[in-house]
């Protein structure tokens, strides 16, 4: 969907809108539900508005596909984009955090899957405790334990350490 910035009204828009959204290429897109209000002043544009969905993700741990749903709230602000970008020109902190637009469109759906992107996690999970696969026969520990000969550590408390390192990763 594109929003055509010398369309919107004086007093805004309003939109709720269902979108496609393609988050990997070889997955097909899923649905968005949007809902968004869209403010000019002059030729600046803010977008106010959140977007929920759920994405299918494979779990980094037991490699199983899953549902993992999104919200994402968002407040941005759209500026025309320089006619003349200079390559050399170091842009500012400030110039960094707005958007641009170009021939007086917004593209919302790029916008919407920019948003969705930042909130997938880098390692997904699942469920918390995934017990993830054995590393030896590659049964889902989930499902139970296999008979695989544990020389050093048991699976579980190999699961442990991995979710408290990573816990002490994460923060
Ligand atoms: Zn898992
Ligand atoms: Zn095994």
């Amino acid at each position: 969907m594109k929003i055509i910035v010398s369309d919107i009204p004086e007093e805004g828009l309003q939109q709720d809108v269902d979108l496609k959204v393609s988050i990997d290429n070889s997955e097909p897109a899923e649905d968005v539900h949007v809902s968004v209000r869209v403010n000019r002043y002059g030729e600046r544009v803010m977008l106010d508005g959140s977007a929920g969905m759920s994405v299918s993700l494979v779990c980094s741990r037991c490699l199983k596909r899953f549902r993992y749903p999104i919200s994402v709230e968002f407040h941005e602000e759209y500026v025309p984009r320089p006619d003349a970008v200079d390559e050399e020109h170091e842009l500012t902190d400030e110039e960094l955090a707005l958007n641009y637009y170009i021939n007086d469109m917004i593209n919302l759906d790029e916008f919407i899957r920019e948003q969705v992107i930042v909130s997938i996690p880098i390692k997904p999970l699942c469920k918390a405790n995934c017990m993830g696969i054995c590393p030896m026969c590659g049964k889902d520990l989930n499902e139970g334990s296999c008979d695989c000969k544990k020389e050093d550590i048991d699976p579980r408390l190999s699961a442990l350490k991995r979710m408290l390192s990573e816990r002490r990763r994460d923060g």
